[in-house]
């Protein structure tokens, strides 16, 4: 086996390479050889500065929670899966105890040990070890690049079921970054009847108007009326938003072109205590709900991928090797690209 190198972040802008040994798998848990790694936009933030919403990196921690890799040694007591499948990682490991875990809002878990998120090691290695029931078996015919990417879907399979996206919806998604565009997927596969999104690059709604969208609006410049008025004018009112891109003026758009009983997602993450038209959503019984996560999306996220119903070719546009992932997360932080892979092995 070759070395077990992993990408370890000591502080803000400190990544380094170091070697570490190979984990040796318990009873319940197989060794994966990690192949894929999709870079999230909370280790941007690590590496960036050290810190995201309530977590801060204070000892060395691997970054990574994206990955998908092949199954090279089974614990004792494995059962579910053979060495040389290829598999998902879903990347939190909930107490399974709890009432919060027991009602299968295992996201919630206050116990959970999630990758990547202080102390917890991530993922951005070559050898990793994970609970054999928190990995999800992809057909042999996927890539290791799609099955890193169920990480992601699986937040936009969770956020289109808690604003109860289906047929005939009306859809508005605010934010045209990796996970507003797998919003958009999603919600096109749930039976949305049409689907507005906005962002500040005109290149992502481009993207987004291939990927079919039906109405794009570039958000720079326009007063939150004006584009409330356009996005209606194009989409009518919407039975649900998503605010993907963190934005305080997006949370506001939202809320505007919400229809009465309308349900707003939270999906972003940005300044924590922001201003909003309590009368709107008062008048209108809006409702505002919180994403953290996701608790039993990812085989929903697998399935949709493997029927062809959500297609994710070109969303990967840079590809890096773990020895440069400094260079990948200056790529992503710099906003290249839709979503950007590193491979922990050169040659595949
Ligand atoms: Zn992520
Ligand atoms: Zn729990």
């Amino acid at each position: 086996m070759e070395e077990n190198l992993a990408a370890v972040l000591y502080k803000a802008h400190d990544l380094r390479l170091e070697t570490r040994p190979i984990p040796e798998p318990l009873d319940n848990e197989v060794l994966i050889q990690i192949q894929s790694t999709g870079i999230c936009g909370s280790d941007i933030h690590y590496w960036d500065r050290g810190t995201t919403g309530r977590f801060t990196v204070k000892d060395p921690m691997v970054l990574g929670h994206e990955s998908s890799g092949k199954v090279i040694k089974l614990g004792q007591k494995v059962t579910s899966l053979a060495v040389g499948e290829k598999v998902a990682i879903e990347p939190g490991i909930p107490c399974k105890l709890c009432h919060l875990c027991r009602r299968g809002r295992y996201n919630l878990c206050e116990e959970v040990r999630f990758c990547a998120t202080p102390p917890v090691d991530g993922t951005l290695t070559r050898y990793y070890s994970h609970p054999a029931n928190f990995c999800f078996k992809l057909p042999q015919s996927m890539s290791y690049e799609y099955g890193a990417l169920i990480e992601p879907l699986s937040v936009a399979v969770y956020s289109a079921e808690r604003a109860e996206v289906g047929l005939g919806s009306k859809v508005l998604i605010l934010g045209a970054g990796p996970v507003g565009l797998l919003c958009l997927l999603v919600a096109k596969a749930a039976g949305a009847a049409s689907i507005g999104i906005t962002d500040i690059l005109q290149s992502r709604l481009d993207f987004a108007k291939e990927l079919g969208a039906d109405y794009t609006l570039l958000a720079n410049g326009h007063g939150l009326v004006t584009a409330a008025d356009l996005i209606k004018a194009n989409i009518g009112e919407v039975n649900a938003a998503f605010e993907c891109s963190g934005a305080t003026s997006s949370l506001q758009l939202g809320i505007k072109c919400l229809k009465r009983r309308g349900i707003l997602v939270t999906v972003g993450r940005g300044t924590p205590e922001v201003s909003l038209n309590v009368s709107q959503i008062l008048q209108k019984e809006l409702e505002i709900r919180g994403i953290f996560r996701y608790a039993n999306c990812y085989q929903k996220a697998l399935d949709l991928v493997s029927s062809g119903k959500v297609d994710l070719s070109r969303f990967v546009t840079h590809r890096f090797p773990l020895e440069e992932s400094e260079q990948a997360l200056k790529a992503a932080h710099d906003g290249n690209g839709v979503k950007i892979m590193i491979s922990s092995f050169n040659k595949n």
